[in-house]
């Protein structure tokens, strides 16, 4: 076997519409190719001995066992390393089960598609799961060694991508609400939401959280003081910065007992409380001190009581909990280490902040706890005892929360949230020392002991005790208040033909709006007037860049077929989806060999669009119209054909479309028709006489409509879009030469050049090409656009991109002079392969009246090369 492609999906894709995130590994196996696993011996009992739990794939028999039946009866290895893929990955702890495998158009190489929860950790397994059948074929086994160390190999891949567990419940709750979100590229910051509606965070921070709240958090000596000075109750206390400071600073604060802890600290790091000598204190400052960057030092009364996390959020008290510091309860026999260990089996703890809770360590800190409470490691605790470990309460040092939420005095909550503004912050956790939170803190000598900025969640998602509480919500409902789901509108257009054309066309649209519209095209990302980014944009990379730019209201999306093979659609869902139509062209690239297939790439803008949205389909091309059974939202029809059966029952059954009538573009429903623009009044569709660019408008006019644009907005539209060589540059520019024309136009496939033929043979006087295709594509090709132009030309010149991709140079004329010659016309033709060479014969013998069609590798020499003729009037 081998490995000839490791492909990631993370969007709507081919293999499926609703399972964004696949691996799609192209696999040869070899001589492996003609032999089911029935017929290698040993291998069902060498893969049953590796991965016993294969046993819970049901696979197409639908029952437990099911996979394994079918490796014993006979099944192709592609299909074996796939369910093999999932299963080192549930293995590693990473739940997947989508999984599908398919033989490509070459036998024996086969398409692998699983599921993944993390990316990297899906392309090891795929690479894994290959290793491990090999294996097994090779030698009837996979060493346990090897599993245990791919195991533990995503392991750690799954451990170093995870989010913290606060994101992770903001982003449970973002899903809940149908807010999109993305990883930005800074690290752990997340968008939520698109375009100029988005929201950031990163943990519990959000786009709201004041950068002055977040600084006075920080410095708790500052926050006591704002707090103090609005008469809520701090502990009393000093900063120090020498040693010989520290005696002055106990007499200030009250004398014994008192906390010293570092100023800048956190995490309870540093921190001694509770201490009662002189003693202590002199080690207490020393461990402070080396704690604190700037040397600082608070000296604090200490005030007895639990430890108390209020969380505020956008002004509200949302959740309480009290927190217990870490320990452990005797049980009459057990050391205290025993008891420890007991309690971290418990698998809600893990290390740091990656689980529920944090396991319980043994360390100098803890050590030192138990010597002040006259304990070892070693004694015995009395059933029932409870024995600290450390003095405060963090979470991350193995402490457990209690939810107090229903608990909390009323005026309680009056302090913490005028804390909470006091300090300016969105999101605040505040930290309420007081032995009964259900009485005021006035009656109970309670304080609050510092305000956190970016406050941990699991405390309360997941308290250890009480109830759990959805915290998550109301930081939804303060960045995106009224129900809003932080979303813009999507329109995505996708076909073989057309599809820059009418993008641009939809975006000029919208811009009447006057809303800021991004946009992508073959020829770059745009925003507002501005294109942000050159380049063949219609991939998921420039519409992620379109839906997470800040200014962005409408967000127009070419959407190519290699992109979608290549990773899926960077969205989940899309408000309108138009697919243009579905012709031959790049068959053979990226295993789409038949044009069902394409139609089936093609499908997935359709199968995105949401259920209120809209798909907008070409009723002439069956491919395309048939895409309506698998749309959840409405669906919109646009034909060249009045007379069109499907849409005529269409409009009879209550729906919307963009016909072509009487020479008019026209929005017809059941009641009513709309007549957008006379097509001749049109610039975009040459007089009227480019059938498929009013195809194009139709289309564009419907999405608009279809995404709440007025009838006014797109006839202003209509009129004022040309396909001159500024705005559409290479998308039929015609310019007028004096005594004949020229026009340069991109079509590179059978239907384009028949789409330009029907303009073309409109044209009165003589009909010149100057024409050629990339080398990529298949020697049949080349000979029908051969063909194709015949019926087109009265003459052709046959040139070849400088770049021939790989084809010997003449390679790709000839067989195109092959296809003319095919042809019985009068058609004349010659080859000049170099293109500038080409255009300018075809251009220096025009004659009156004759149309020079040139159908360029690089539309910018060409037109160029135009220009230097000087155009009247560049009206194209
Ligand atoms: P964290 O990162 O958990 O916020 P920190 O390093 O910022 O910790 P503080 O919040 O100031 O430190 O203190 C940690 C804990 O120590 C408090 O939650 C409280 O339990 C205890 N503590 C601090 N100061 C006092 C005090 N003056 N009296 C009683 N307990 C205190
Ligand atoms: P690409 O796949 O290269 O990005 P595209 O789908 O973006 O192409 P456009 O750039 O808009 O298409 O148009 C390319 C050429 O295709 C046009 O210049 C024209 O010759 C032809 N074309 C445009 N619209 C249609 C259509 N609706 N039907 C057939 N051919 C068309
Ligand atoms: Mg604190
Ligand atoms: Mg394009």
């Amino acid at each position: 076997m081998k490995i000839l492609k490791i492909q990631t999906l993370r969007g709507p894709n081919y293999w499926s519409i609703r399972r964004h995130k696949s691996i799609v590994m192209r696999l040869d196996l070899e001589d492996l190719a003609d032999k089911p696993s029935d017929r290698i011996p040993g291998f069902y009992e060498g893969l049953l001995e590796t991965l016993p739990s294969l046993v819970e794939h049901f696979c197409s028999p639908g029952c437990r066992g099911g996979f394994l039946s079918r490796v014993r009866e006979g099944t192709m290895m592609g299909h074996i390393v796939e369910h093999v893929a999932l299963e080192l990955q549930e293995l590693a702890r990473m739940p997947v089960g989508f999984g599908r495998t398919r033989e490509t158009g070459t036998p024996g190489i086969y398409n692998v598609v699983f599921e993944y929860t993390d990316e990297r950790a899906g392309r090891y397994a795929a690479r894994a799961a290959v290793r491990l059948c090999q294996s097994i074929v090779d030698t009837g086994k996979y060493p346990p060694s090897e599993l245990e160390q791919d195991l533990s190999d995503l392991r750690d891949l799954r451990d170093e991508s995870a989010l913290g567990p606060s994101t992770d419940t903001l982003l449970q709750e973002a899903e809940a609400r149908d807010i999109p979100w993305s990883e930005s590229a800074a690290r752990s910051m997340i968008h939520l939401g698109y375009g100029v509606n988005q929201k950031r965070i990163q943990a519990t921070l959000s786009d709201f959280s004041s950068i002055l709240a977040v600084e006075l958090a920080c410095d708790k000596e500052g926050t006591k003081r704002v707090l103090e000075n609005a008469s809520i109750p701090v502990p009393r206390g000093t900063v120090i910065h020498y040693l010989d400071e520290l005696e002055g600073a106990i007499e200030e604060v009250g004398g014994y007992p008192i906390v010293i802890k570092p100023l800048d600290g956190n995490h309870g790091r540093g921190i001694t409380i509770d201490i009662n000598s002189w003693k202590d204190a002199q080690n207490a400052y020393d461990v402070a001190s080396v704690e604190s960057k700037t040397k600082s030092t608070i000296v604090e009364r200490y005030y007895r009581g639990q430890d108390h996390r209020v969380l505020v959020v956008n002004g509200k008290v949302v959740a309480v909990a009290e927190r217990v510091p870490a320990h452990v309860v005797g049980d009459g026999n057990s050391t205290i280490s025993e008891l420890i260990e007991q309690t971290n089996r418990d698998p809600r703890r893990g290390e740091g902040h990656d689980n529920i809770l944090t396991r319980l360590r043994i360390d100098r800190i803890s050590i030192g706890r138990l010597e002040r409470q006259g304990y070892t490691v070693d004694s015995i605790l009395g059933e029932g005892e409870i024995c600290y470990l450390r003095a405060t309460a963090n979470l991350s040092t193995g402490g457990i929360s209690v939810d107090r939420t229903d608990d909390i005095h009323p005026e309680n909550i009056w302090l913490a949230q005028r804390a909470a503004r006091t300090i300016g912050l969105d999101i605040a956790g505040i930290d309420v020392v007081t032995t009964d939170i259900s009485r005021p803190l006035k009656e109970t000598d309670g304080v609050i002991v510092e305000v956190n900025a970016a406050p941990g969640f699991r405390m309360h998602t997941h308290p250890s005790q009480g109830k759990a509480r959805n915290v998550a919500g109301p930081v939804m409902d303060m960045l995106f208040p009224a129900e809003s789901n932080g979303r813009i509108p999507i329109v995505a257009i996708t076909g073989t033909n057309g599809k820059t054309t009418t993008t641009r066309l939809v975006a000029h649209i919208f811009r009447q709006t006057e809303k800021t519209i991004g946009y992508t095209t073959t020829d770059g990302t745009y925003i507002g007037d501005y294109l942000a980014e050159a380049g063949d944009n219609t991939g998921p990379q420039s519409a992620k860049l379109i839906l997470q730019d800040p200014t962005v209201e409408v967000a127009v999306l070419e959407t190519a077929r290699g992109g979608i093979l290549r990773s899926g659609l960077a969205f989940a869902e899309c408000d309108v989806g138009v697919v243009l139509n579905v012709a031959a062209d790049h068959l053979g690239l990226g295993d789409i060999n038949t044009i069902e297939q394409m139609a089936h790439v093609k499908a997935v803008v359709a199968e995105t669009v949401s259920s209120d949205g809209v798909a907008v389909l070409n009723a002439d091309d069956p491919l395309v119209a048939d895409m309506a059974e698998r749309v959840r939202g409405k669906i919109a029809y646009f034909s060249m054909n009045p007379n069109n059966e499907r849409v005529k029952e269409h409009i009879l059954a209550g729906g919307l479309a963009a016909i072509y009538e009487e020479g008019y573009l026209s929005l017809v429903t059941r009641d009513s028709t709309l007549r957008i623009a006379k097509a001749q009044d049109v610039p975009l569709t040459l007089k009227g006489m480019a059938p498929f660019m009013i195809a194009n408008a139709l289309a564009a006019s419907l999405a608009a409509y279809a995404g709440g644009v007025s009838l006014e907005h797109i006839q202003e539209a209509l009129s004022t879009f040309k396909a001159s060589s500024e705005q559409t540059p290479g998308r039929m520019n015609l310019f007028d030469l004096g005594d004949y024309h020229a026009l340069v136009d991109y079509a590179h496939n059978a239907a384009s050049y028949k789409a330009l033929g029907d303009f073309v043979r409109n044209w009165p006087g003589e009909r010149v090409g100057i024409i050629g295709g990339p080398g990529d594509r298949r020697d049949e090709d080349f000979i029908e656009l051969g063909r194709l132009a015949a019926d087109i030309f009265d003459r052709i010149l046959v040139k070849e991109d400088d770049d021939t991709r790989g084809r010997p140079r003449g390679d790709a004329a000839d067989l195109i002079s092959k296809g003319i010659g095919q042809i019985d016309t009068s058609c004349r033709y010659e080859s000049i392969l170099d293109e500038r060479k080409a255009i300018e014969t075809g251009l220096d013998e025009a004659v009156k009246g004759s149309l020079v069609v040139i159908l360029p590798e690089s539309v910018n020499r060409a037109i160029n090369i135009i220009k230097k003729r000087e155009p009247i009037g560049d009206r194209g």
